[in-house]
């Protein structure tokens, strides 16, 4: 048993390989790989993947894994929106599923939204906030079992805006939503979905999923800076998921920057979560603005101030949406700095969301770097922006049920 798991494992992170190949990599024996490869495709497990390209001798058949065998899922949520994908077994994604939550958090046609919501208030105690994120995540995941057949879904991976405890899948703070406490997350949905449930923090499931997704074999450091309504990291040290004894690990966001700095929702004060997020940038715009600061978004029809209201008056040259900003990314170029300290990682991903705010902002938060971190930490030092976008915290979410199985 132990040798089939090897071999399934070897043919995944090596996908498509030739029996040879597999012997290198694994020194089984050939006759005892080619009996568990017969037997893997028999279960389904393996499919033959066209002949190998070379020029001398005979060219070998070469082996990958059946995605069609089983699905995960994987699905990611905050307090405004939640996203889901069905990925196979090779992570591709089949389907994918998105609900916004708007105003957070009680608004009626949420309430009426969640499914089941007396079983739910029972659960969790009675906050019309909270049972609608909840039920939307039931909804979003049900709509997405739809589409395969549920004995070939194995399982349900949360990225979770917060502190979680794994093990006992429960959901124990977010800093972002108001009363989200101790939420027994995975219990309730297991319940609901009939499928196993695991929790991971949402900047662990964006950087395993980077570092999943073929960055560049050979690559065992990343630092992935997760920016939006708060701030975290993730880390990927010698290959491995940094988690912490408590999973707390990478609570950027939660770091002391300054010591004027504004409450944040952790409890604590001058965090750079509520310094430089994007949450923090909107109330700071707002602020600015009720105090007579002239600006292109003072004059928006519905008299709404919001991010995209900001992000659209700084790229024509408003001066204090530009002026906010660039706070922002002056903070988060210290924070960056420090963990670059910390970890020294090889390569450094930013969030999407940070290069769509224009190029200035990752330009003045590398700039910040160069000049706070150590110069051997970041002498060869790379920048890269996320290619998966709002798809990572779903997508390694998705990967820790599948990671599992194949230990299984
Ligand atoms: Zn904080």
């Amino acid at each position: 048993m132990e040798k089939k798991k090897i071999i399934l494992n070897t043919i995944r992170e090596n996908q498509p390989t030739s029996r040879t190949k597999l012997k290198e990599i694994t020194n089984i024996r050939p006759g005892t790989i080619s009996a568990l490869v017969k037997n893997l495709k028999k279960e389904n497990f393996l499919l033959e993947a066209g002949k190998e390209k070379s020029l001398r001798g005979r060219k070998q058949s070469l082996l990958r894994i059946n995605g069609e065998k089983y699905y995960a899922l994987g699905l990611e949520f905050d307090a405004e929106r939640i996203i889901g994908l069905l990925v196979d077994l090779n992570s591709t994604v089949i389907a994918s599923a998105h609900q916004g939550l708007e105003t957070f958090p009680t608004k009626n046609n949420l309430w009426e939204a969640s499914p089941d919501a007396d079983t739910l208030k029972t659960e969790i105690g009675e906050d019309k906030g909270r049972e609608a994120i909840i039920g939307k995540i039931i909804s979003t995941a049900e709509s997405l079992c739809q589409e395969v057949p549920s004995e070939k879904i194995l399982g349900l991976g949360i990225a979770d805006p917060g502190v979680v405890n794994s093990k006992e899948g429960v959901s124990l703070f977010s800093s972002l939503i108001p009363n989200w406490e101790n939420i027994p997350l995975g219990r309730i949905l297991s319940e609901r979905l009939k499928i196993p449930v695991k929790l991971i923090g949402a900047s662990k499931a964006k950087v395993l999923a980077e570092f999943n997704s073929g960055l560049e074999k050979g690559i065992k450091g990343i630092l992935f800076i997760e920016f939006g309504p708060g701030i975290a990291c993730g880390v990927i040290s010698d290959g491995v998921l940094l988690r912490g004894a408590n999973e707390m690990a990478g609570e950027l966001g939660h770091t002391h920057i300054s010591d004027d700095g504004a409450i944040c929702g952790c409890g604590s004060y001058g965090c750079l979560e509520a310094i430089a997020s994007m949450s923090a940038i909107v109330k700071k715009a707002k602020k600015s603005i009720k105090a007579g600061s002239e600006s292109l978004i003072k004059y928006s029809e519905d008299g709404e101030i919001n991010a995209d209201r900001i992000f659209e008056a700084a790229s024509k040259g408003d001066k204090l949406c530009l002026n906010i900003l660039n706070e922002s990314a002056r903070y988060l170029g210290l924070g960056v700095a420090n963990s670059i300290n910390l970890f020294n990682p090889e390569m450094v991903i930013f969030d999407q969301r940070m290069a769509l705010l224009g190029e200035f902002f990752i330009e003045e938060i590398k700039r910040v770097i160069k000049r706070q971190a150590l110069r051997f930490a970041t002498e060869n030092l790379r920048f890269v922006v996320s290619s998966l976008g709002e798809k990572a915290g779903p997508l390694g979410a998705a990967t820790i049920i599948l990671d599992e199985f194949f230990k299984r």
